[in-house]
């Protein structure tokens, strides 16, 4: 899982950083606002941990240059001036990492929740074209790639940057001439390091890439064995796995290279650059210490001694890191800016128009439903006309039944009634309003669903039922399952209402399924009933129940039922058969029997056969 999660930030992309790209991440910092006292505390903190370590050198060198002059006092005062550092120092690092992780943390929760309210109120039309995987990830890595960046990344970057200034100019008051020489290599090499490390980790993942693309070939064949023996498909097989574990050995052995070559880089520039810089510095100790055996009148302050060049040494590695350290960073905060703008995406969608207007002299509609000339492309399918022109009518507590060859448009229509979607042209007007003009919130309320396929989350059968009417107390709950026959199978459970569904729950067969759900629908009580019933055919009995529950559950309700069963196309008050987007026939079902070559008695004769 952890692995997972670091190959998802890597395969990220990488945004360059420009005044431009600053400015429209620099919303996120809005987020910041109410947390900034802390926010504030913790720079202050980073810089006091800045401070501390930068005398950290300071106080070493000066204490090895005492060591020479035999003073005991002053290197017992010094040892007390390190220790008193890094106490400071420690307490300093714990006040900073707590601040920054607090705020980062609040940021981020509301950063979550702001994005995930926003994902769930957009339109269906975006959710049919993003994949919901992505959608997922954006949430997830995007987001901890932020957190990563906010705790650490930000406060590293600066605390670099102080390291590597102040480190400089201590550098350069111990010795302007020793600074020119070192500056003109430590970088260099650090940064070359750095770019190296990063080409080592690409081709290193590029292998483990190939390694699992190994792998898969590997459990298709024994998942699929039977085809590979029943096509004597060996042979092919064994090329196909022969071909990849070669492509293996191909990465592997550049990855190889790459770091063989790193490895003799580090021991040759790394190693020597440094045992330049103390060479050059040793020439100078040893140059200004035949000036004091000339002149032993010279103010040792001036003279270059081997306290400094310890100074020095020390100053210089931190530089050198630091430089490493902010090249690395570079990337990441490349990184965090482009998985900012990807949730910054995500906020600036249009959101459903939930709170729209309602007419605010009804409470509740009565349930009438009409379509006058809808006519409907699908927001990421422009091209493909889906309704072309349907008009029908249902007066309250009718029933309709939508027939017709898949494809036909009869989901669409159902998508329509729920305002997933508005017709490009047309209306669809409920109680003799159109449902344009009613709040989302309002609408969907009096509406309810029973699917084909019911999904139910992974809590317990009551949590389950209760979303139809979240709030409802138990005796609704029972009374609702009872009145759509899931209350026997529910009640035979040990823990009953409290039986835990889905994954790590119970498995419910898809009858029991299909009685929650109109279980949910009863509890939700709504004026209009869209029912989708299921084709793969239930053993009959638990048919019976589900056309029991069903029937009770239509009883007084505007039902739009996509029909696969005779008997509800039966019962129906209206059969609309759908052909192309177009309704081809309408009337009930001995109408349409009657009519010779008409396409509902086709599709008739087709399901009889079955
Ligand atoms: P039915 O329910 O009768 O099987 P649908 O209403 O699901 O038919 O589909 C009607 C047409 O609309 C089909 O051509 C289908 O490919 C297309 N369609 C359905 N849903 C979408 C969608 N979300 N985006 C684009 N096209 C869609």
């Amino acid at each position: 899982m952890a692995r997972r999660d670091r190959l998802d930030t890597e395969d990220l992309p990488k945004v360059k950083v420009s005044g431009e790209s600053l400015k429209r991440i620099s919303r996120l910092f809005g987020y910041f606002k109410p947390h900034r006292g802390k926010y504030f505390l913790g720079l202050f903190f980073l810089f006091l941990t800045g401070l501390t370590a930068l005398a950290f050198p300071s106080l070493l060198g000066d204490m090895i240059d005492t060591a020479e002059e035999a003073m005991l006092q002053d290197i017992d005062r010094i040892a007390v001036l390190l220790l008193i550092v890094f106490v400071f120092q420690a307490i300093f690092s714990f006040f900073r990492i707590y601040l920054f992780v607090n705020v980062t943390e609040h940021v981020l929760a509301d950063l979550r929740k702001d994005t995930y309210n926003k994902l769930i109120r957009l339109p269906m039309s975006f959710f049919s074209q993003n994949r919901v995987g992505e959608m997922n990830s954006r949430i997830a890595t995007d987001i901890n790639m932020l957190s990563d960046t906010f705790t650490t990344v930000v406060a590293e970057f600066l605390r670099q940057s102080m390291l590597i200034i102040g480190g400089i100019a201590f550098l350069a008051y111990t010795s302007v001439e020793l600074t020119l020489v070192m500056l003109g290599i430590v970088p260099l090499v650090a940064v070359f390091a750095v770019v190296f490390g990063r080409i080592i980790r690409r081709l290193s993942k590029e292998t483990q890439d190939r390694i699992a693309q190994s792998n898969t070939i590997v459990e298709e064949t024994l998942a699929g064995i039977t085809n590979v023996k029943s096509f004597a498909n060996e042979m092919y097989e064994s090329v196909r796995y022969a071909k990849s574990t070669e492509a293996i050995i191909e990465k592997a052995l550049q990855g190889a290279r790459a770091r063989g070559f790193f490895a003799s880089f580090i021991i040759f520039c790394l190693f020597g650059s440094i045992v330049g810089v103390i060479w050059y510095g040793a020439r100078l100790v040893n140059q200004d210490l035949a000036l004091l055996a000339a002149d032993p009148t010279l103010d040792s302050e001036n003279l270059f001694t081997i306290g400094k060049l310890i100074k020095f040494i020390l100053y210089s590695v931190f530089v050198g890191a630091s430089i490493g350290g902010i090249a690395e960073m570079y990337a990441q905060i490349q990184k965090a800016i482009g998985a900012a703008e990807r949730i910054l995406e995500i906020m600036d969608e249009e959101p459903e128009p939930y709170e729209a207007a309602h007419p605010s002299n009804i409470s509740a509609i009565s349930g009438s439903l009409k379509f006058d000339n809808v006519q409907f492309r699908y927001p990421s399918r422009p091209d493909i006309s889906v309704l072309n022109g349907v008009s029908f009518d249902a007066k309250q507590g009718e029933t309709i039944a939508l027939v017709g060859p898949s494809g036909s448009g009869k989901s669409t229509i159902a998508s329509l009634v729920l305002r997933f979607y508005d017709p490009d042209s047309g209306s669809i007007t409920i109680d003799g309003i159109n449902s344009k003009e009613m709040g989302l919130e309002f609408l969907r309320n009096q509406m309810a669903i029973v699917p084909q396929d019911v999904i139910l989350f992974g809590g317990t059968i009551r949590e389950n039922i209760e979303y139809g009417k979240p709030g409802a107390s138990l005796e609704e709950i029972e009374a609702a399952a009872k009145k759509a026959n899931a209350h026997i199978f529910v009640d035979s459970f040990p823990e009953k209402y409290d039986t835990i569904v889905g994954e790590r729950g119970i498995q419910l067969s898809g009858g029991q399924r299909q009685r929650i759900a109109i279980a949910r629908a009863v509890l939700k009580d709504p004026r209009i009933l869209i029912l989708d019933e299921a084709t793969s055919s239930l053993d009959s009995e638990s048919e019976r129940l589900v056309q029991e529950a069903l029937d009770k559950l239509m009883v007084g309700r505007t039902s739009l039922v996509i029909a696969h069963r005779l008997s509800t196309i039966r019962k129906a008050d209206r059969i609309l058969v759908l052909d192309k987007g177009s309704i081809s026939e309408n009337g009930r079902h001995e109408e349409l029997l009657a009519k010779e070559n008409g396409l509902y008695r086709s599709l008739l004769e087709l399901q009889m056969q079955a």
